[in-house]
């Protein structure tokens, strides 16, 4: 294996396809880091027979933590939360959308089993707007759509500042989390006592047969081994356990009009690039059987906006709000309706920025 230099960067060279083996073809050229600035030029490879993509020049394991000296894990998420737990009653009117988002998480907790007090009308009227819009879908995914579990033993993987992982251990389950990122860690340690290992999941070395669940919320496409780490999910799973997968997703309606602008497909940091067919082939590796499989368009408007800022200014501006005020109405109005179209067709084909996967062992 020959390791070359990529801007500082240890890299080989990755031609075949880690799937099926075969020599991939170019599908980009000449990317860089077009939101945090990370050093390299790197390209996209595609097996087109297992609808897949890889970064090549491929960063050796060791120096993968250059391309995430700025990066959004660092940031703390708590404020978010907080706002749901307060109490109806104390929100104010001008907190409409805050408000509106409490009412549909009221109805996510009762359809995930958490709750059992969110009156009819109101989830009727919940899931006739989520034909629509998105923030049912939201709610449910912001809980990786994992049903209520008695003394349920979870494991987040890549659980950056243990946003999620307070977020379940308010709902009850025995939270445990693996994270690679000291920053992050150290973001996660100031909350309550969450059970983070740091490293990667290999070293945690968990015992066989451990969890009834484990999630990979946007991390799969980060791995240098992806099957590697499944075939460790599924290890540690006990019998009927579940895998919950979120990641970006290659056949998106974003890239499909975006290409080598879209946001989903952030060089260097995403290593490898799934569609359906590539993620369900890699979990089937796995030893997993799929038991759900869709796509997620609820963040059509925002990869819409970044996407279109990577376009026109080739990198992701500081400040997202443009100067301009025709520019920036034209903008918020152009990804509202972006991300509605996309968000009601994902209905009928499978054209969502995300893809999820529920594998059960
Ligand atoms: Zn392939």
């Amino acid at each position: 294996m020959q390791i070359s230099i990529n801007e500082g960067i240890e890299v080989v060279d990755k031609r075949l396809c880690l799937l099926c083996g075969s020599e991939g073809g170019f599908l980009y050229k000449d990317l860089r880091d077009r939101l945090f600035s990370a050093p390299g030029i790197w390209n996209l490879m595609y097996c087109a027979k297992c609808e897949f993509a890889w970064l090549n020049p491929f960063p050796l394991f060791h120096d993968i933590p250059k391309l995430y000296q700025v990066y959004y894990t660092h940031e703390d998420n708590l404020s978010a939360q907080e706002t749901f737990k307060r109490p109806l009653s104390k929100v104010r009117m001008s907190e409409l959308l805050v408000t509106l988002r409490k009412l549909v998480r009221d109805c996510a907790l009762f359809d995930l089993k958490y709750k059992n007090n969110a009156p009819l009308f109101l989830r009727m009227a919940v899931k006739i707007s989520s034909l629509f819009l998105p923030l049912y879908q939201e709610q449910i995914f912001s809980l990786m759509a994992l049903t209520k579990l008695k003394n349920g033993k979870l494991l987040d993987i890549g659980c950056g500042n243990g946003g999620f992982l307070s977020q379940m251990a308010e709902l009850d389950w025995e939270v445990y989390g693996v994270e690679l990122d000291k920053e992050a860690i150290s973001m996660a340690k100031k909350k309550e006592e969450l059970r983070i290992f740091e490293g990667t999941l290999q070293d945690a070395q968990f015992k066989e047969e451990t969890f009834d669940v484990i999630t990979m919320n946007h991390v799969i496409e980060h791995l240098g081994d992806p099957l590697q780490t499944l075939e460790e999910c599924f290890r540690i799973l006990k019998k009927g356990g579940k895998l919950v997968v979120i990641t970006p997703n290659l056949n998106s309606f974003g890239h499909l009009i975006f290409k080598r602008a879209c946001r989903i497909l952030e060089p260097p940091r995403h290593l490898y690039l799934f569609s359906a067919k590539s993620l369900l082939k890699s979990v089937e590796k796995g030893g997993f059987i799929t038991s759900r499989l869709q796509t997620l368009a609820r963040t059509g408007g925002s990869i819409y906006h970044l996407s279109w800022l990577i376009k026109h200014y080739g990198k992701v501006p500081q400040n997202l709000i443009s100067k301009n005020l025709e520019e920036k109405y034209r903008l918020l109005l152009s990804r509202a309706v972006f991300g509605v179209f996309e968000y009601f067709l994902s209905h009928f084909v499978s054209i969502g920025e995300e893809i999820l996967m529920i594998g059960v062992k």
